[in-house]
């Protein structure tokens, strides 16, 4: 059975909320769900980049996704409705309307881009979270802020936004911009003075309504860039958790907005003092271990500190004034342990020993030899004490 192709309402009037329809087909899909074909519809299938408009059926099915295939919108529901039955269909219009914001939003600002530094659209992703579009040049970062700004002049300004069929005739007239080749009648979004484009999806009436235009991140992106931007109420949203966020930094260093970045760099150069001063007595704690041990008769040590340089001048002290072979170790029996070995008659030899039976390896010279070692502590605390 061929399906009539479905009457989209969302194209007469993408304010249309609630409708009636009739069922043409229901039929089980994946995961429990069920592909439901109406005769007439105001959701927006997934398109063009644009995620689906959800909602209800009936008030108690609700529609999840839907999708476009030769003309003919299927509605992935989560339950089932009898074919033949008449139905009221109800949007979850402030999602639908958050998506408008943000549509009509990107054609302002490709519109612009266009005009401005001939850039073309050549990606556009339009989801629940995030809107990205990609443009076929890169742009600097005064350009983009200077497109932001012609962005929300343009919503100021609050002009109609237009979607037509315009004839043949007139198509050939058009100067429009396209991301593909148009299936099907073509349908033209304009903005006076903006923009003209392609376009099937639903658009607010007037640019006033898409509220803001912020560009939130650029990155290079196939020779161009790719901006991640947000309209309207999504930008009041992040607006206001980044607020949040910078309250809370404040709040926590203990500071106004304006001195934030002075008050982290101070605090950065003072860490890393302390972090240099800590250095430096950790060696000087190492080293009077070193020499203790070294009284005691020990002749390997083990450091909770792991830097090797330091590790190298508690060895020497250790070695100080004897022949036997001596190791400082860091590390644990999980971990592994980090060594630098000194001493003995003849360290290669030495070392050739050491690494047979305690799972080591390393190298170097005559006179210290570094590496990795994978026995447990005790057996190289019985090494040394042999
Ligand atoms: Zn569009």
């Amino acid at each position: 059975m061929s399906i009539e192709p479905t009457e989209c309402l969302y194209d007469q009037d993408a304010y249309l909320r609630e409708f009636t329809a009739e069922v043409l087909s229901c039929e089980p899909a994946a995961d429990g769900q069920y592909d439901i074909v109406l005769d007439r519809t105001a959701f927006f299938p997934e398109q063009g980049g644009q995620s689906a408009d959800t909602g209800t059926l009936d008030g108690r099915v609700r529609v999840l996704d839907a999708h476009i295939r030769q003309k003919v919108i299927h509605h992935l529901c989560d339950g089932p409705l009898a074919a033949g039955a008449k139905v009221r269909g109800a949007l979850d219009f402030t999602h639908r309307f958050s998506h408008m914001q943000q549509h009509t939003g990107e054609h302002i600002l490709s519109g612009l881009c266009a005009r401005e530094y001939g850039c073309r659209n050549v990606g556009f992703h339009l989801s629940d979270r995030m809107v990205t579009v990609d443009y076929d040049k890169p742009l600097s970062g005064t350009q983009l802020e200077r497109l932001e700004d012609l962005a929300n002049r343009a919503v100021w300004a609050d002009l109609p936004v237009r979607c037509w069929y315009p004839t043949p005739e007139e198509a050939e007239s058009l100067d429009y911009r396209s991301k593909k080749e148009i299936d099907g009648r073509l349908r033209i979004v304009s903005i006076p003075g903006v923009d003209d484009c392609a376009c099937c999806a639903p658009h607010v009436h007037t640019t006033g309504e898409v509220g803001v235009i912020r560009i939130m991140s650029a990155m290079n992106y196939k020779g161009g860039v790719r901006l991640s931007i947000l309209c309207g109420e999504r930008a009041l949203r992040a607006d206001r958790q980044r607020q949040r966020l910078l309250d809370g930094l404040c709040r926590q260093m203990t500071c106004g907005e304006d001195e934030l970045g002075q008050v982290m760099a101070k605090r950065d150069a003072e860490l890393k003092e302390l972090k240099q001063r800590n250095a430096q007595l950790e060696t000087g704690l190492l080293l009077t271990e070193a020499r203790e041990a070294r009284e005691k008769g020990q002749r390997c040590l083990l450091t909770a500190q792991a830097d090797m340089q330091a590790m190298i001048r508690a060895a020497a002290c250790l070695a100080e004034g004897r022949q036997e072979l001596v190791g400082v170790f860091s590390g644990s029996d999980e971990a592994g342990y980090s060594f630098c070995l000194m001493g003995g008659e003849d360290l290669h030899r030495e070392f050739e020993a050491f690494k047979a039976r305690l799972n080591a390896r390393g190298g170097g010279d005559s006179q210290l030899i570094r590496g990795k070692c994978g026995a447990a502590w005790a057996e190289i605390s019985a090494y040394f004490e042999a």
